[in-house]
């Protein structure tokens, strides 16, 4: 249904550009964090049963306005969470599904600058490694591991950053890291560990240069391919990628994007062949792009007419391949979210015994190709065939009743043709006995509907949302009102969210 509207989370706000963190340990279910305009670590989470929770508190944890909260899910039932306190410490809590949130405590000494994010890693379930920049400026990580608990902080191979510089790790396979950063000349850097052979020497990706702190956002959208996304020093959007077969690449220009020096873009991969970027742009707007395997990079368009404060980063995630959900703290310091689903399908055979003489055929397959996609169901017309079947034309419909056919609709919704088990076919007709717009009753296996010479714009879409299983209702605004879809009052007709997720559920739309 392409992009729902933003809306306000439970009530949150927090200061102009606090990244929020989500986090989806299943995919029905997710849990967000932020700090709050008061400077206390809230949480919420939404879950497909029951919708979104009020925010909370987690264990009074307190944070530098704006400061970032790092999520991890080791597994389904487990959550890390790691921030630079109001003290400058790091610290952590965990939430766990047996005993809820434990307290917060200081992750081994370690410090760094106020508002520091904190980088986590779970290479496997029983591990976790973390990248910070420390308050002298070099970049440390330490290790948790479940026989051996929390290690001590060290420097990655002589690394340094700007204080305050967020350091993107990402884990390509359980025994490989890869750290990116924009170091303190300004270029970008990257190292590596390996099980085998430990830290490498960091070293300057293919020349790229952003302003000092900038984040560098890395995707692995399979073991052997990393993208990496940055705003350059000229506020260009620049990408690269590094796969095992050719080694890293130049850097380009995606899609002529910019953004504000320093903006964090940020990119989710729904599936192996394709990545989702999100970016605030120079003017405040929101903006997505996407790149295809088959299809390369597309134009950035603005999400839903979202807004947020320069360099407000966007929050992606996606809980299953075909569903996007999107947080971002707006312009007004609320926290907003929005989401995208896959269009769903919904194949169509018309067939012909007689024209309709009223409304044109091709008025009602658009009438309900526009009704039907504004719920996220793209109607495809799979055939259109002329029947010439004249003792039919006049179709006997009985009481048109779901479940009860008659003779003549057995034998009609017999010439199914090209169909399959799943595909609808629609027939239209000169008129039905007794005198109907239309009618939906059909045999088991045979989903079809009938229209007749006299139907309305949205009798085609009608019939065919009782073939997916909706019954009548009573309000005249509404596709499915019962009283004739003539008399239906302020077009286009309304779907309501129980009727499309009906529709959504039929094995009938895929
Ligand atoms: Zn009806």
């Amino acid at each position: 249904m392409s992009w729902h509207s933003w809306f306000n989370v439970s009530g949150g706000a927090a200061a102009l550009r606090s990244p929020i963190t989500a986090i989806a340990r299943n995919p029905n279910h997710l849990d967000l964090f932020v700090t709050g305009t008061d400077g206390r670590i809230y949480s919420t989470w939404w879950d497909a049963a029951s919708g979104w929770a009020s925010w909370f508190n987690v264990s009074g944890g307190m944070a530098a306005l704006g400061s970032p909260i790092t999520a991890v899910a080791r597994n389904p039932n487990h959550l890390d969470l790691f921030v630079t306190g109001t003290d400058g410490r790091i610290y952590s809590t965990w939430w766990d599904a047996s005993s809820g949130w434990a307290n917060w405590f200081n992750v081994s000494g370690g410090m760094a600058a106020l508002g520091s994010k904190i980088t986590a890693v779970a290479r496997n379930p029983d591990h976790l490694d973390l990248f910070v920049t420390g308050t002298d400026g070099r970049i440390y990580s330490t290790w948790w591991d479940a026989s051996s608990g929390w290690a001590n902080w060290f420097n990655v191979s002589g690394g340094m950053a700007a204080l305050g510089s967020p350091i993107e790790a990402i884990a390509r396979n359980p025994n490989h890291l890869d750290l990116f950063v924009t170091g303190t000349d300004g270029r970008i850097y990257s190292t590596w560990w390996d099980a085998s052979g430990g830290w490498a020497n960091w070293f300057n990706v293919s020349g790229g240069m952003a302003a000092l702190k900038s984040p560098i956002t890395a995707v692995a959208r399979n073991p052997n391919h990393l993208d990496l996304f940055v705003t350059g020093t000229d506020g260009r959007i620049y990408s690269t990628w590094w796969d095992a077969s050719g080694g890293w690449a130049n850097w380009f220009n995606v899609s002529g994007g910019a953004a504000a020096l320093g903006s964090e873009i940020t990119a989710v991969a729904r599936n192996p062949n394709h990545l989702d970027l999100f970016v605030t742009g120079t003017d405040g707007r929101i903006y997505s792009t996407w790149w295809d395997a088959s299809g390369g990079w597309a134009n950035w368009f603005n999400v839903s007419g979202g807004r947020a404060a320069l360099k407000s980063p966007i929050t992606p995630i996606a809980r299953f391949p075909d569903h996007l959900d999107l947080f971002v703290t707006g312009t007004d310091g609320r926290i907003y979210s929005t989401w995208w689903h896959q269009s769903e399908q919904l194949r169509v055979h018309v067939k012909v015994l007689s024209e309709p003489t009223t409304v044109a055929r091709a008025t009602m397959m658009q009438s309900m190709r526009d009704v039907y996609a504004s719920v996220g169901i793209d109607v495809v017309i799979a055939s259109e065939e002329t029947l010439n079947l004249p003792t039919l034309n006049d179709l006997d419909v009985g009481t048109c009743v779901v479940g009860s056919t008659t003779a003549e609709q057995n034998d009609l919704f017999g010439h199914r043709n090209s169909a399959g088990g799943n595909d609808i076919c629609v027939y239209f007709v000169r008129s039905t006995v007794p005198p109907l717009n239309g009618c939906a009753a059909h045999p088991a296996g045979r989903p079809s509907a009938v229209v007749t010479s006299v139907a309305s714009p949205w009798t085609m879409a009608h019939e065919c949302g009782h073939v997916l299983g909706l019954p009548h209702v009573d309000d005249p605004n509404r596709l499915m009102m019962g009283g004739g879809t003539w008399n239906i009052t302020n077009p286009p007709p309304d779907l309501i969210q129980s009727e499309i997720n009906t529709m959504l559920e039929s094995p009938l739309t895929v």
